[in-house]
């Protein structure tokens, strides 16, 4: 692993290794199967406000989605400019029964797509979003 203008990046065949405290490559490494997909990246200080929220919590935080090669993000349906994509965005489980999600995303910088379209998930993103709210539709 290496960090290249703020970004972890490996290689999706080496092994495991700690980004943070709780977070490894593992985590954030595409879901495909997919020959093509080698490189892998995702934003350090996304993972670094994953890890700050993790020990506010002191539970362990569920990571279902991280990076994403262009062929997977098109497989699964994700948004043509997905930010998962540029390794920028992750999906964890589901934060609004355990905190408050507004208050939460001013604190932490974070922007998240409307979550009654995301029931299971809670998609968070550093970019902001077009329409700059902290709670955008998709
Ligand atoms: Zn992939």
């Amino acid at each position: 692993m290496t960090i290249v203008d703020g970004f972890y990046t490996w290689n999706k065949t080496d092994p495991r290794e700690n980004l943070t405290t709780h977070f490894s490559t593992a985590e954030f490494t595409c879901n495909c199967k997919n020959l093509s997909c080698k490189e892998q990246k995702i934003e350090v200080k996304l993972v670094a406000k994953l890890q700050k929220l993790r020990d506010q919590l002191k539970k362990p935080l569920q990571v279902h989605s991280g990076y994403r090669c262009a062929a997977h993000n098109k497989a699964i349906g994700g948004a043509k400019n997905s930010n998962h994509v540029k390794g920028q965005a992750v999906d964890i489980q589901s934060l609004v029964k355990i905190l408050d999600l507004p208050k939460f995303l001013e604190e932490y910088d974070l922007y998240t797509e409307d979550p009654t379209q995301t029931l299971t998930w809670q998609h968070l993103q550093t970019v902001v979003p077009k329409s700059k709210k902290r709670i955008f539709s998709p």
